[in-house]
């Protein structure tokens, strides 16, 4: 395994290089800082932490730290999530269908295109955003963002960019507040952290003032998301979150620190 690591982390440089020439000179200030080190864990920040993966400029079925979910496991084929995400999630999954739980993967890893399509198809009106059709009931492009900004990311704002957080059973709170969905959160809330998964996206209060409603399917791998939050608030800025329709609202809205860094602080260390 020691002779992979490094390879993986050359390849994911390689594809990283090929698609932004900007990110390309900031990368080489970087290496020139470390003093090009060998050292796996500077090599591994790198790749994985660079803009274009903490915006989601990149393809999860090529890139070397991503897997396929298996689809028992999952609603659908074709979704994936970095490898030690996945394998914890494995784990959690056994222990919960012990209990006679059973854990669906319903998203996992979404890019930046399939956020933009997302994103855009409520912007347009084509798909509904908490229950409105957005383009119609807010003709003012800061009031249409805030609208969908209650349940969907802007595309390269998204924790879904980054393999370490996937959606669970159901898009419904509600579903998780009676019968068998009570039963699972409420075994996620007891035994989800020994698996290394926190909540996010509680509701919105003292401890958590802003950012998205409450997702009670929405979870994250935190030893490794908690250094992506960490490197997107050191990285970040509103500037960067741009390429889609309505991205002129992300200074004003305050995207970076209102909803990137908006989560529960169990999420965060
Ligand atoms: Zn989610």
């Amino acid at each position: 395994m020691k002779v992979l690591i490094p390879l993986f982390a050359l390849i994911g440089l390689f594809l990283f290089s090929c698609q932004n020439p900007e990110e390309r000179g900031m990368k080489s200030e970087e290496a020139v800082k470390k003093g090009d080190s060998q050292d796996i864990t500077d090599e591994k920040e790198s790749t994985l932490y660079d803009i274009d993966f903490l915006t989601g400029k990149f393809e999860p079925d090529t890139h070397p730290d991503f897997v396929s979910i298996e689809e028992k496991y999952a609603s659908r084929e074709g979704m994936y999530m970095q490898r030690d995400a996945y394998h914890a999630f494995l784990k959690m999954y056994e222990a919960a269908k012990e209990e006679g739980i059973e854990l669906v993967v319903r998203s996992a890893t979404r890019n930046f295109e399939a956020q933009k399509r997302i994103w855009e198809e409520k912007w347009e009106g084509l798909r509904l955003s908490a229950g409105e059709n957005a383009k119609e009931a807010y003709p003012d492009p800061v009031d249409r963002a805030l609208n969908i900004l209650l349940y969907s990311s802007m595309p390269g704002t998204s924790r879904h960019h980054w393999g370490t957080d996937i959606d669970l059973n159901s898009f419904d709170n509600s579903w998780f507040e009676e019968g068998e969905g009570e039963k699972l959160y409420n075994w996620m809330l007891n035994h989800a952290a020994n698996y290394g998964f926190c909540q996010p996206y509680t509701a919105l209060n003292a401890e958590r003032k802003t950012g998205y409603q409450e997702e009670k399917w929405h979870w994250s791998y935190l030893p490794l998301s908690s250094d992506m939050t960490k490197a997107a608030k050191n990285k970040l800025q509103d500037e960067m979150i741009a390429g889609f329709k309505g991205a002129e609202t992300a200074n004003e809205i305050g995207v970076v620190n209102n909803y990137i860094l908006g989560i529960h602080p169990d999420c965060i260390d």
